[in-house]
């Protein structure tokens, strides 16, 4: 049975979400882990926007554990930058791994790249690799800080400053949830975060290696991810806001 970590009404998160829809990402940031000390933890991806988040982090006074997920599948550039960033921060980032046994009889059943046969098959992959560990790596904490923004796809319009999710019993918190694509590169540029080399190589946003490719000109920010799949159905588990609204409703 799953533990609940928080409570809260619909009617304390919309007023929640009004009461701190003025605040900058920092002090958003810093309301929650003076507010959840200990309860607050934050998944990178290691993509832009968590490298942003990663970096205001390490301005508080207070330190917040970071997690990032190793499915076995990433990119080279990506571990480069798993290091490059503990270093820069001088922090602790925590890696998760997915249960070896699962990965092994997934993989007996259904072939090393199994994605690419079914969405059914892609979906069993990234909860495998994803979406178990994850929900290991929060087990425990009440305050999710994810790099989610609304601009990055049609189905992240409707996300919210502070959710309630139900899949993993957490609050969530996007504090970059209304920054621009430009503003992103702008506070990396000015603040020189490291980043995912692949980003200069036309990938804007980056998962696992079989699963990602580069964009061209004018497509969407996320047409590289499970490119052969119908958009709008391309959440892998970990943030997908229609299980959220279902479940919810
Ligand atoms: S993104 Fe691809 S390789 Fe990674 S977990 Fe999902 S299906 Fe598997």
């Amino acid at each position: 049975m799953t533990k609940k970590n928080i409570n809260i009404t619909t009617e304390e998160l919309k007023k929640l979400n009004e009461q701190l829809s003025s605040l900058t990402a920092k002090e958003l940031l810093a309301w929650f882990v003076a507010r959840y000390p200990g309860k607050t933890i934050f998944s990178s991806s290691m993509g832009l926007e968590d490298q942003v988040i990663t970096d205001l982090l390490a301005s508080l006074s207070n330190p917040v554990p970071v997690f990032t997920l190793d499915t076995g599948r990433m990119f080279p550039e990506t571990y480069d930058l798993i290091d490059i960033t503990r270093q820069r921060y001088n922090i602790v980032i925590e890696v998760w791994f997915p249960d070896g046994g699962q990965v092994r009889r997934m993989v007996g059943e259904h072939g090393i790249n199994l994605f690419y046969s079914s969405q059914e098959n892609r979906k069993l992959c990234c909860h495998i690799r994803k979406t178990e560990p994850l929900r290991q790596a929060l087990s425990g904490y009440s305050v999710w800080i994810t790099g989610l923004r609304r601009e990055q796809s049609a189905a992240r319009q409707d996300l919210e400053l502070v959710s309630f999710d139900p899949e993993f019993n957490i609050l969530k918190v996007n504090p970059l949830l209304n920054w621009s694509t430009a503003e992103v590169w702008e506070y990396i540029r000015l603040n020189r975060v490291p980043y995912n080399t692949l980003h200069d190589q036309g990938y804007p946003s980056i998962g696992c290696q079989p699963c990602t490719r580069a964009v061209m000109e004018g497509e969407d920010i996320r047409a590289g991810r499970w490119w052969w799949e119908e958009s709008g159905k391309k959440e892998c588990g970990l943030h997908d806001p229609l299980k959220a609204k279902q479940k919810s409703s």
